[in-house]
């Protein structure tokens, strides 16, 4: 039955067909004729439909558009060019609607260029502000100065935007710049009483040690420490009570030496035994982290036993003490690290006090942060 049906129906359009093909003219101006008198029925029902199928027709338009592409900037240019006035209107007036998108388009754009041209980048930055420098500071100053408030308020806003940090920052940022004022000023004062006491020619008494920072001040009859203490600033005081005799500069190397020779301290309460026995598990201590039979100063190469430390190479020991519990170079350290078998060979080193005090000095490791 239903392919009965199927087969009238082939046969229909079959027929239809035929005579579309015979009659195609006179259809074609019959459908003409129509949809001119039907002009408002048929705009209806295709809006109707274009509403009904909008994702349809968009796609369609956006085919069409691309078929035709070449045709329709074509006619878009030849349009513009004899309405000129009219084109550079509606160019405004999209540019106005759609700021926004071409700012960030043009954003977009100018970074991933940047990011494929770091140099040129640099260069014309660099550019930039040689030519506009001057005239860009001066217009951000009169900004600032015409509003006042505007600044501070900003201001505010950005220390509260990330407050918890700038804290830190601030704190640091004084707290460092305090140390370099003070270290500055010490080191200013040092430089004086260490050239009048060598007669300015700045070096160690006993050999040619010359580096500021290695080189200390040694009361000739001892008792520098207590001295230390009631004064404070070795250098303040003799500067304030105009240089006294009885002073001489030493580099440390020479004046722990001298120290240790005159029992200046420690070994007092040390039986010689006591001591034969700790410097015996130095020995091995240092011989192990210098890697050599002969323990030496890995920065200047000096092999004086009496001058030689352990040295925490980054400069962290005030955290390891927590670790190991005990203070760094101290003896039980040392017994520690043997009965240990030498642990952590690339975190220690062995320096003689000279470069050890110009390490320490230079990376700022005298100044431990709060932990
Ligand atoms: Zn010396
Ligand atoms: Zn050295």
């Amino acid at each position: 039955m239903s392919d009965n049906i199927e087969q009238k129906k082939q046969k229909i359009k079959e027929r239809a067909k035929l005579y579309y093909q015979n009659n195609k003219e006179r259809i074609k101006e019959y459908k003409k004729i129509w949809n001119q008198n039907n002009k408002e029925k048929n705009k209806e029902q295709s809006e109707r439909w274009q509403q009904n199928n909008k994702e349809k027709v968009k796609e369609w338009r956006k085919l069409y558009y691309q078929i035709n592409k070449e045709k329709f900037k074509e006619r878009t240019k030849l349009w513009q060019q004899n309405n000129k006035e009219k084109a550079s209107e509606s160019q405004k007036r999209w540019t106005q609607k759609n700021i926004e998108k071409i700012r960030e388009k043009a954003r977009e754009r100018t970074k991933l260029w940047q990011q494929n041209n770091k140099e040129k980048e640099k260069e014309n930055k660099k550019k930039y502000w040689i030519l506009n420098g001057e005239r860009i500071n001066q217009e951000k100053r009169e900004e600032r100065k015409n509003n006042p408030e505007k600044v501070r308020e900003l201001g505010r806003k950005r220390y509260y935007k990330n407050h918890d940090q700038n804290k830190e920052y601030y704190r640091n940022y004084f707290r460092n710049a305090y140390r370099e004022k003070l270290s500055n000023y010490y080191f200013n004062k040092k430089i004086k009483v260490l050239s009048h006491y060598s007669k300015n020619n700045i070096k160690c008494m006993l050999c040619d040690e010359d580096r500021i920072y290695a080189l200390v001040i040694d009361h000739i009859n001892g008792g520098g420490c207590k001295h230390a203490k009631v004064v404070g600033s070795i250098y303040s005081w003799l500067i304030k009570n105009n240089y006294p005799s009885g002073y001489q500069v030493l580099c440390q190397n020479h004046n722990k030496e001298k120290a240790r020779i005159n029992n200046e301290y420690n070994s007092k309460t040390k039986t010689s035994e006591k001591q034969k026995e700790l410097d015996d598990v130095k020995w091995s201590v240092f011989s192990v982290y210098s890697n050599s039979n002969i323990p030496y100063c890995k920065s200047c190469n000096e092999t004086n036993f009496d001058y030689l430390e352990l040295d925490h190479i980054n400069g962290d020991g005030y955290k390891q003490k927590n670790d190991v519990g005990h203070r760094q170079g101290g003896d039980n350290f040392y017994r520690k690290l043997k009965r240990l078998g030498y642990p952590n060979k690339d975190k220690y080193q062995v320096l003689c006090s000279n470069c050890n005090l110009v390490k320490r000095k230079e990376n700022n490791e005298f100044h431990r942060p709060k932990i």
